[in-house]
């Protein structure tokens, strides 16, 4: 997903641009500002930590671009991870979209599923059938 600050910034075509230089296939692609239900819903794993109501209100300011990534493995939520970077801006590598784009770490421009599991329940919350 491109998160409010990747379409404030501009960097939609970048982002969609990186995961086609890949070669993993975007299935799904949907403009939307999420309700506030959905992004606690999204964001659920973190709704006892002190961030919580803070990244719910990230990710409820503007629009988001959230997308279904197919690639020709059961890793694909792995390739990705890799091409987005570290949650920490102070750890994400240069040539990862973090890496390259990303000074806050509250702000870092794209969330990925971090396991084949969370890319089913997420889909599902995002794309229902
Ligand atoms: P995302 O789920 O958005 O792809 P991530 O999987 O890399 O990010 P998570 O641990 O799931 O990282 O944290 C979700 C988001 O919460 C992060 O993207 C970051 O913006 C924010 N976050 C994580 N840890 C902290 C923290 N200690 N303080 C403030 N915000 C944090
Ligand atoms: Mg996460």
């Amino acid at each position: 997903m491109c998160k409010p600050d990747a379409v404030e910034r501009g960097l939609v075509g970048e982002i969609v641009s990186r995961i086609e230089r890949k070669g993993l296939v975007i299935k799904e692609m949907d403009m939307r500002i999420p309700s506030v239900a959905l992004a606690e819903a999204h964001y659920e794993e973190h709704a006892d930590k002190p961030f919580y109501r803070e990244l719910v209100d990230f990710l409820t300011r503007g629009p988001v671009v959230a997308m279904v990534i197919e690639g020709p493995d059961g890793n694909t939520f792995s390739l990705m991870r890799m091409l987005i970077g570290k949650t920490n801006v102070d750890d994400a590598q240069p040539g990862s979209i973090r890496g390259d784009f990303a000074t806050i770490t509250n702000e870092n421009l794209v969330h990925g599923s971090d396991a084949h599991e969370s890319a089913v329940r997420e889909i599902a919350l995002w794309f229902p059938a």
